[in-house]
């Protein structure tokens, strides 16, 4: 059985997709943290961050800056977080590599 974030991408889960092309997807998180709560998740399976390989680097460059362009898009451009937890002990909770786009409020530093 394909991992959550695979069905998503795949599109046999639903959710609230904001971009998708054919190497990524973003999507709201089912439990936001912030007004704007967006996840950017490759559609290739990469458990973590800490799988990842230097082939993925480009892809990875691409998360990032399509989060940049989503959070512009969202109006959250002066003030937004991304987030990659890597491993239970930072709250990992989906093995697949994923960026959190967090905005819409104001965001403490540090985090916990
Ligand atoms: P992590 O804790 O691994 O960094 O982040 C996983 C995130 O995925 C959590 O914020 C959680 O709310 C979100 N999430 C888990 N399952 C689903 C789902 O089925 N749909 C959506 N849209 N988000 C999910
Ligand atoms: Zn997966």
């Amino acid at each position: 059985m394909a991992c959550i974030f695979c069905q998503i991408a795949g599109g046999d889960v639903p959710s609230e997709i904001i971009y998708k092309d054919e190497e990524m997807v973003a999507f709201n998180d089912i439990n936001p943290e912030a007004p704007v709560h967006i996840l950017i998740v490759p559609k290739k399976h990469i458990s973590s961050l800490n799988e990842a390989e230097s082939n993925d680097a480009q892809l990875i460059g691409r998360l990032f800056l399509r989060a940049a362009k989503i959070a512009h898009d969202k109006r959250v451009d002066k003030g937004y977080r991304l987030v990659i937890n890597v491993g239970r002990e930072a709250g990992q909770t989906v093995d697949h590599l994923h960026i959190h786009l967090l905005g819409g409020r104001y965001l403490a530093w540090p985090p916990g």
